[in-house]
């Protein structure tokens, strides 16, 4: 593959932040804690750990923050796949409350670690506007706004379609809500602080090692890798869509999505500026939405959404006739960087922090992640540091998917399903 092509399919963030392979160290084969996987989960849960000076190894498959965690789109939703009111028929209403309101705390921790730790990953909390693409879609959005604010105290605004263009240049909303509080970050800056952070107060990454196996002997937790044995009291799987075949139990469990995105070239300043007024993040009401938001430097667009074929042929066109279905004026517009990385959802749509035979998994974020992972992570470590306040989401149970082993054949049907979904709601007017 030639160079450019190469630097093509990487993602944009990369061209600032890439991760690479760090030192070698001597293996160690004794932990208090054993984390699998080095992204925003399984970083963060060995930042808690190291501050109450446990020793703590991480072994990634890859390099340090290969996967999603450096592919991104750095929208720090903090939100959950199912409506309220779905939450509550299920989990009752105390619980959903705690739930939702979870979301909001996790994303204020992460701003608050960020701006603590002067972490520079572009942080930048101009809110996100999600549109409505018809009028009955629009009206399902102000219920749940209406609803949200009665039953949680959540406020967002309404913005009627005459006040759309204060916030995106586009005919394709017919309305839409503003959430002031969700921002946007650098995620490949974000993961890479995260690393160097992890090895300033002593913690162990080992590249390019993968977990294998893990029997418990004793008090301990036997852990087999392709570089050896670790004998650990703990361990934590933090390794969430990217999960392979030596991870059964979970694997089972989830159901993993490519994300793909797309950057423009650059565009500048001042036409991003009249397309994006306040320069915030964006999403869709729809199943099948794309997400989009400027870069960090305000010159170019970036643009995502969930890859309907595993084997498009022309793999940029569908996001770039999303993008140009919003911004039809950016037809001349060059694409700079297109690449995927993975997504994951256990059945229920409900992010994972389970104890399951002593292991601990954070896993399942559906596509919501940036927050999520950095706070169980988190979280995942305050149990084995024995905290009182435990998460709202802590042992809610895998749902079982029925005929599946961890080979998401049905993803295409699925999809399908949501096209359909999507188009019917939306047609109804
Ligand atoms: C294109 C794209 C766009 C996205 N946009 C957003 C967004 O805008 N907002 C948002 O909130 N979320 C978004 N997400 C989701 C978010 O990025 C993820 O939820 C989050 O990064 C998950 O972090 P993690 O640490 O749990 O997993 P990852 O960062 O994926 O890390 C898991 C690690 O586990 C390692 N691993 C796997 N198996 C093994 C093994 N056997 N042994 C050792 N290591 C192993 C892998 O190599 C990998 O490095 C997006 C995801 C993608 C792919």
């Amino acid at each position: 593959m030639k160079t450019d092509q190469k630097k093509f399919n990487e993602p944009y963030w990369w061209s600032q932040a890439k991760p690479e392979l760090i030192d070698e160290l001597e293996w160690q084969t004794t932990s208090d804690v054993l984390i699998v996987g080095a992204g925003y989960t399984g970083l963060s849960a060995a930042l808690t750990l190291l501050k109450s000076g446990l020793k703590v190894i991480i072994i990634d498959s890859e390099l340090p923050g290969y996967g999603a965690s450096s592919r991104n789109g750095g929208i720090t939703s903090g939100k959950i796949k199912p409506s309220f009111k779905e939450l509550v028929s299920k989990f009752g209403l105390d619980l959903s409350k705690k739930m939702i309101k979870e979301g909001e705390v996790a994303r204020q921790d992460l701003y608050d670690f960020i701006r603590k730790e002067k972490i520079d990953c572009d942080l930048k909390i101009n809110g996100m506007f999600t549109g409505g693409i018809s009028k009955k879609g629009f009206e399902n959005q102000k219920k749940e706004v209406d609803f949200n604010l009665e039953t949680l105290g959540i406020e967002n605004t309404i913005v009627e379609k005459k006040d759309v263009s204060n916030f995106i240049c586009s005919k394709k909303y017919v309305g839409g809500i503003f959430d002031k509080k969700i921002g946007s970050i650098h995620p490949s800056k974000l993961v890479l602080s995260m690393i160097n952070m992890v090895r300033e107060n002593g913690g162990f990454i080992f590249n390019k090692t993968y977990f294998k196996n893990s029997e418990k002997k004793g008090t301990l937790f036997h852990i087999v890798t392709n570089r050896g044995l670790v004998r650990s009291k703990h361990l934590i799987i933090a390794t969430n869509a990217y999960t392979d075949k030596n991870l059964p139990w979970l694997r089972k469990k989830l159901i993993p999505v490519i994300s793909e995105m797309i950057s423009t070239s650059e565009i500048g300043n001042n036409r991003v500026n009249s397309l994006m007024p306040k320069l915030s993040t964006f999403g869709e009401a729809l199943n099948l939405f794309h997400y989009f938001r400027p870069s960090p430097d305000g010159k170019r667009i970036l643009i995502g959404g969930r890859r309907i074929r595993y084997n498009n042929k022309d793999k940029t066109k569908k996001l770039m006739n999303g993008l140009l279905e919003i911004f039809p004026e950016l037809k001349e517009v060059e694409i700079s960087n297109h690449w995927y990385g993975y997504v994951t959802f256990p059945f229920d749509q409900i992010p994972k922090l389970v104890m399951y035979n002593g292991i601990i998994y954070a896993a399942g974020y559906c596509g919501s992640g940036t927050v999520w992972s950095r706070w169980f992570g988190k979280k995942a470590a305050e149990i084995i540091l024995n905290f009182e306040q435990r998460s709202a989401f802590y042992n809610i149970p895998f749902k079982k998917i029925p005929f599946y082993n961890g080979y998401p054949w049905f993803v295409p049907i699925a999809i399908e399903y949501f096209k359909f979904q999507d188009w019917w709601i939306n047609s109804k007017e």
